[in-house]
């Protein structure tokens, strides 16, 4: 059971330093899709859901439309979101995300969506006049796995919502995130999704506290074969497994010509 706020905001833009863009837009606190692995889970602790679970509460930010940013933000480059999903579950009825566009959309700005949902698709007549770009999250194509840890559109769904909206003139962005080592297959991914795809970014799966047991156990029960190699990486810390993952992609990325991104980081 989902414990739903709506919480009045007079401000939705927060500054930021992520990868060229001037402001990030999370329309939502916490995110109904509850991934087992999500970073943003953090959030918790600087928004008074301390004792709650991740994945269990959301708060609905309710703007009233009014930029308040010393600076404009018209014709910057936005990224929305970074601590939620845009189109989490909820979204659906709430339709916040659809209400924030539709102001951006009136302002004007270099937009850039992400989600590992395909609601996206409701929204595309904004995002088309916006010239948005879209990202979508794929890190497996074993649908399995996805249902043991993720409350998220399947990935099959995910896929053709990309080809939908690369057919639809949009730029494409399929981001590899995370990366389960062992698990995912990134020449895979990327062998069933490049035709539709303008650019591939990958992230690494960082365990951080208070989740990082959770998927330890995770692994352990369901892939007990890697037991190993995952406490090699995430308890005793040795990173050559990203070492040369990071240079496979790399490698297999230029021969290849694909246009690319890698955003690996280590607790
Ligand atoms: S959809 Fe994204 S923001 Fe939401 S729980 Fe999953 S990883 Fe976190």
């Amino acid at each position: 059971m989902i414990k739903i706020k709506e919480i009045p905001v007079g401000n939705i833009f927060s500054k930021t330093s992520y990868r060229g863009y001037s402001y990030v837009i999370n329309p939502y606190t916490g995110c109904a899709s509850g991934c087992m692995f999500c970073h943003a889970c953090f959030m918790q602790q600087f928004t008074n859901h301390i004792d709650e679970n991740w994945g269990e509460f959301i708060d609905v930010k309710r703007w009233d439309g009014i930029v308040r940013t010393k600076r404009t933000v018209k014709d910057r480059n936005i990224l929305m979101s970074t601590v939620t999903d845009p189109y989490n579950p909820i979204e659906k009825e709430y339709k916040n995300t659809r209400y924030i566009l539709e102001r951006l959309q009136e302002i004007g700005c270099n937009l850039t969506v992400c989600t590992r949902s395909d609601l996206v698709l409701r929204d595309l007549d904004i995002l088309k006049d916006m010239k948005a770009n879209v990202v979508i999250s794929v890190n497996t194509l074993d649908e399995n796995f996805v249902k043991g840890c993720e409350n998220t559109t399947p990935i099959q769904d995910r896929l053709k919502a990309l080809k939908k909206l690369h057919d639809e003139g949009i730029y494409t962005i399929l981001s590899v995130s995370p990366i389960f080592p062992y698990i995912t297959d990134f020449e895979e991914i990327i062998e069933t999704s490049k035709d539709y795809i303008n650019e591939y970014w990958f992230e690494n799966l960082n365990l951080r506290q208070p989740y990082k047991e959770t998927v330890l156990n995770f692994i352990q029960h369901t892939y007990p074969e890697y037991t190993e190699q995952y406490n090699n990486i995430y308890i005793e810390k040795d990173n050559e497994y990203w070492f040369f993952l990071k240079h496979n992609i790399m490698r297999y990325c230029q021969k290849n010509n694909l246009k690319y991104k890698i955003d690996f980081r280590h607790s």
